[in-house]
């Protein structure tokens, strides 16, 4: 197994699914000397990524989110493509259990040798970071997987931030989600680039095409620049599986000629810069023990009232200057 940078990132290029694993492994992690370790590997792939497509998976937990992209993900095998799995568990790393859980999941798809599946993130694992996410996709990018699958929980932000870092957002519903649809969901809605209504089956099928109806005829009457199709399916009876696959390489090929990919990746890139510049920032104040100590002190002051909140920032950095200047 690889230690130092350089050779994990070659293995990583190379494709090597331990050394991948491994590397996501790092990127993931906190800890300080970690985080110059990822950055050196990240700085050795290189950001000039072969052609991929980023889906952003989203739905409430039952969803079918794992059930499709089993499918999903080996529609996208036979279309010549190599698949890879990422997870944004934003439940995990707060209370230890993991939404998205490590059932046997996507059993079908994780046998497949051109499919990379990375297990949901576990405790004490900042698997909700959108930065490191963004991290081991370029990670799976460079190891050859050219469709990444990034699922995530619709339970409020975290959608919002998938939606940040991948290409296409996918939303699946269920069959009487009127109420969630219009409630907290709204959000996902907008964010949502496809729509799919899963579980048209059984007796749920009519259901479902009266619910994609409505949604459909709810969004054609607003005013979203670009109306996401509605699409129906069963991820487990495999139904209009063939179908999501060919709309979703579709609004690929039609993002990517009207340049709004270009545009929605390099907004991508503007706010991973940004976010790891205060990221930066935030961790050479937090190296510092003494100004560790005074940003402590001037919160309490700030929060008691004694301070002002502007005041004690501009004192703060003032002090973080100033060794500096001495140099
Ligand atoms: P997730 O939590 O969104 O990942 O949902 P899962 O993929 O784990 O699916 C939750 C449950 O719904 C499982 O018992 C699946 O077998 C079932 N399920 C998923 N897709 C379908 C479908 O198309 N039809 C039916 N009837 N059940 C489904």
């Amino acid at each position: 197994m690889p230690t130092g940078s350089d050779e994990l990132a070659r293995a990583v290029c190379a494709g090597d699914r331990r050394a991948l694993a491994k590397a996501i492994t790092l990127v993931e992690s906190s800890l300080p000397e970690e985080r110059d370790s990822a950055a050196e590997l990240l700085s050795a792939i290189g950001t000039l990524a072969a052609r991929s497509f980023r889906i952003g998976v989203t739905g409430v937990p039952g969803a079918g989110k794992s059930t499709l992209i089993d499918a999903l993900g080996r529609r996208a095998l036979a279309a010549g493509a190599r698949v890879a799995v990422l997870a944004v568990d934003p439940s995990s790393h707060k209370s230890g259990g993991s939404v998205l859980g490590d059932k046997t999941r996507m059993s079908r798809l994780s046998a497949e040798p051109q499919a990379f599946i990375r297990p949901s993130p576990t405790l004490g694992v900042l698997g909700g970071t959108a930065s490191r996410t963004r991290e081991a996709i370029l990670l799976c990018e460079a190891a050859g997987y050219n469709v990444i699958f990034v699922e995530t929980v619709g339970v409020g932000q975290s959608e919002e931030r998938v939606a940040n870092m991948v290409d296409c957002l996918l939303l699946l519903l269920l069959a009487g989600a009127g109420d969630e649809v219009s409630s907290m969901k709204r959000g996902v809605i907008e964010a949502a680039d496809l729509i799919a209504f899963n579980k048209a089956d059984g007796d749920r099928a009519l259901a479902v095409l009266a619910d994609a109806t409505s949604l459909r005829a709810s969004l054609a009457i607003s005013r979203r620049p670009r109306v996401p199709d509605v699409l129906v399916l069963s991820a487990l009876q495999e139904t209009g599986v063939s179908e999501l696959w060919t709309a979703l390489a579709a609004y690929r090929d039609q993002v990517e000629r009207d340049g709004t990919l270009a545009g929605r990746r390099g907004e991508q890139r503007r706010a991973w810069f940004e976010a790891a510049l205060e990221e930066g920032l935030r961790e050479l104040f937090a190296r510092q023990p003494a100004l560790a100590l005074a940003r402590e002190e001037a919160e309490t002051s700030v929060v008691s009232g004694l301070a002002s909140p502007l005041e004690a920032a501009r004192h703060l950095i003032a002090q973080f200057l100033l060794p500096a200047t001495h140099e």
